[in-house]
């Protein structure tokens, strides 16, 4: 973080006016507030945040954004504030928010486990810190140092060490109790299973016979969530709000295997009592941790005046967009724990430490329509479009409603006015609408009871959300599904765009993935309209040249290998990763297609639902006859035509950031995990080496800070002509 922080902190005092006025935006989906006694209103708050809590906590979807939840929060404290005589012990503004849910083992919190209290804009931060400062007897030869933090938007967690191994792990729970999550945080990579030598040599006896509890968030990556949530849509299950509802609800799951396959990660940032440790502030403590192992969030500051941490808000909100994971703040701490034990705690927060919340980026449009579009696995899916705006930085006119119940839920109708944003920072998403703008004239959504697209009768199946075309002749699904096979992460068939494949369809060339290579012929494509017009306004036809190339490149794509087939084939819950799995633990697709269900369950980071949809697939004699004519057609159906490379990388983790000038990012990755590799989206002190192309940000800054060697392009290709890293000094430019 550096750049551009005047112009950031300018847009800070402008958003954060706008918090004051919070009615303008994430509080316009509420209804209009009837006029009330404060006694009765208060009641209403208390049963609103109740429920809309037990949403969020118990069940990982919320019913409400957080900027709305947070504004009835800010309702009743300042009713309480002008009532004293209204504050009850049960009051929502007096505890801790959370669920114990009776799947785990409770565990009580031999500390308590706080939430914080916020700020809401730069006013508010600023008492804080005045208010504080004063308390501690700051003055401007020694002022008091105050540590800032991202806030990340996780789950907070408590993990017990005992003689410096890793013993137990407990959610925040209601902050007295929590739910023991050991089994499922033992999958979470990140998570150090012993101390370090070096964070035990700060400990006071080695900590041996020592029990140790630090506490921090386990989060899900931003692209993980994305994948996630295709994955929910492909399937017809219920999408999950936003990576903090996503990382909880995969913590939270009875089965650990579920948890391991869901890619959460951790940033690690308090302790529960720091008598043991030879550390007096939270700054040390911060490295103390790094010494032990654990995941520390690189992009903290020790600041001593108010402009400091202005700054460095005002860094977090501009940077926030390129970070991996969602921040919805800045945690501002007293640093010292001398202070920290000074100023102590109220019912439900320390007073030495303060959120800083970022305004939520939320704007408002008109929803013209509803569309229907029908997924390759015939789910039909209503999208919202509506007038573009721009949010968070990019355009959108476009957002998946998910399905009729979500759209029941926001209780959106076209023609009204909405609000959007961006979920998670990256997928738009429609908040809801602004019932006080409802035209007269808004038109209620209902489910076609037939597929749009080849007029078959819609099904919803029992305990499904979605609703599904069944049709094996829909030409939407074949659309979707030969759009599928040519993506780059399956057979790669570059010049086959959307449009194409859809005049193919239309004129009947082809309909499912084997006509690409039995039925369609380079002179009927050349002829084939692109779905453009000329001025004249004649059909552009794709023509010789391009019809040549596009024949050789579906010829080249013959060659790809059976992990690319079985991805290309659109299985249900069969994406690239277990693709690869298959094909590496079977070879052939004949073996795969031998073997019974229980069999496939059994190969690693596949499990019984996918096993299902791979039997389920190859059970239906249509899918059978495509598979047969793709054999007949030479596509390799085997791993790698059976020649594995040498897993010389095995065990070897690598992250790649920046533009490499040379390789595609995909084809890189697909080369190095032939060789064995894993590689990651995000940096950690597990990654072996980072490899960095021109203009890399925040990976290749985190990887300097935890000492992960830095590789550079050249290195790249020597790695994958060698199929070895090359030892420091040997690439040339390498600057490990
Ligand atoms: P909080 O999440 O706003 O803040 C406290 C928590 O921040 C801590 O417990 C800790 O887990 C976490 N945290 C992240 N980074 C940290 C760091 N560097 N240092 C210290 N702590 C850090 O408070 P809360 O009480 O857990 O939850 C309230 C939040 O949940 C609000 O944002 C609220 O909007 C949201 N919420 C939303 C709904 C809804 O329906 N949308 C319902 C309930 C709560």
């Amino acid at each position: 973080m550096g750049e551009d922080v005047a112009n950031e902190k300018d847009a800070l005092e402008g958003q954060a006016s706008l918090f004051g006025d919070i009615d303008e935006k994430g509080a316009s989906a509420a209804p209009a507030r009837p006029a009330t006694s404060p006694r009765a209103r208060a009641a209403e708050l208390n049963r609103l945040l109740n429920v809309y809590a037990y949403r969020y906590y118990a069940l990982d979807d919320p019913a409400v954004t957080d900027a709305e939840f947070d504004r009835l929060l800010r309702e009743l404290q300042a009713i309480e504030a002008v009532h004293p005589e209204l504050v009850t012990p049960d009051s929502y503004t007096q505890r801790v928010g959370g669920y114990v849910s009776e799947q785990f083992e409770p565990v009580r919190h031999a500390q308590r486990m706080y939430s914080i209290d916020d700020a809401m804009n730069l006013a508010e931060l600023d008492e804080w810190l005045a208010r504080t400062d004063e308390a501690l007897g700051s003055t401007p030869d020694h002022p008091v140092a105050y540590t800032c933090e991202l806030k990340i938007d996780g789950l907070g967690v408590a993990l017990t060490y005992r003689d410096a191994q890793f013993v137990r792990a407990a959610t925040r729970g209601d902050g007295t109790t929590g739910e023991n999550v050991t089994a499922n945080v033992l999958t979470i990579k990140d998570v150090p299973h012993a101390l370090t030598a070096d964070g035990l040599a700060r400990v006071t006896d080695g900590g041996l016979g020592q029990s140790i509890e630090v506490r921090g968030e386990v989060y899900m990556p931003k692209h993980s969530f994305v994948r996630l949530n295709e994955d929910a849509d492909a399937a017809g299950r219920e999408p999950f709000a936003n990576p903090r509802n996503a990382a909880a609800g995969s913590l939270r799951q009875k089965d650990p295997k579920i948890t391991a396959h869901r890619d959460l990660e951790t940033f690690i940032y308090a302790v529960a009592d720091e008598a043991p440790l030879a550390v007096s502030t939270q700054w040390q403590f911060l490295e103390w941790l790094r010494s032990c192992g654990f995941n520390v969030n690189p992009n903290a500051r020790r600041c001593t005046s108010a402009h400091e941490v202005h700054d460095f808000c005002a860094e977090a909100l501009a940077h926030r967009d390129e970070l991996d994971y969602d921040i919805d703040g800045v945690v501002v701490k007293v640093d010292s724990f001398a202070g920290q034990e000074a100023l102590g705690f109220t019912a439900r927060a320390p007073r030495w430490a303060i959120a800083f919340k970022f305004p939520p980026e939320e704007k408002r449009t008109v929803l013209r329509e509803i569309r229907i579009q029908v997924g390759r696995t015939g789910v039909l899916t209503p999208v919202a479009e509506f007038d573009p705006v721009v949010v968070a930085g990019s355009t959108i006119a476009r957002a998946t409603l998910h399905n009729l119940d979500e759209i029941r839920r926001k209780n959106v109708r076209v023609g009204d006015t909405i609000v959007v944003h961006k979920a998670g920072d990256v997928i738009p998403e429609v908040v809801g609408p602004v019932l006080e703008l409802r035209p007269a004239d808004a038109t209620e959504f209902h489910m076609p009871t037939h597929c749009p697209s080849c007029g078959s009768p819609v099904v919803r199946e029992e305990g499904e959300v979605a609703f599904r075309c069944v049709s094996i002749d829909c030409p939407a699904q074949a659309h979707e599904r030969l759009a599928h096979w040519v993506s780059r992460k399956a057979m790669d068939i570059d010049g086959l765009g959307d449009e194409l494949i859809g005049k193919l369809v239309a004129a009947g060339l082809v309909s499912d993935v084997a006509d690409f290579y039995d039925n369609l012929t380079e002179s009927a494509l050349a002829a084939c309209p692109t779905g453009r017009v000329s001025v004249s306004g004649d059909d552009i036809l794709v023509g010789k040249v391009i019809a040549a190339k596009v024949m050789d490149q579906i010829a080249e794509s013959r060659e790809r290998g059976l992990a690319r087939v079985l991805f290309g084939l659109g299985i249900r819950h069969v994406g690239e990763q277990v693709a690869r799995s298959l094909a590496g633990e079977f070879g052939s697709l004949v073996e795969l297609m031998a073997v019974d269900e229980e069999r496939i369950a059994a190969v690693e980071g596949v499990g019984p639902k996918i096993a299902h949809g791979v039997r389920e697939f190859f059970s239906v004699e249509e899918n059978l006859a495509v598979v047969e004519r793709l054999r007949e057609a030479g596509v390799v159906l085997e791993e790698e035509h059976g020649e594995q490379a040498p897993q010389t990388l095995a065990g070897l983790t690598f992250v790649l950031t920046g533009t490499l000038e040379r390789h595609k990012r995909d084809d890189a990755k697909a080369a190095l995990q032939a060789f064995g590799a894993k590689v990651s989206g995000s940096v950690s002190k597990k990654t072996s080496y980072v490899i960095a192309g021109a203009a890399a940000g925040s990976k290749l800054t985190k990887a300097q800070q935890l000492g992960v060697p830095v590789l550079d392009e050249d290195a790249l290709e020597q790695i994958l002509a060698t199929g070895a890293v090359p030892a420091a000094g040997e690439s040339e430019g390498a600057n490990e």
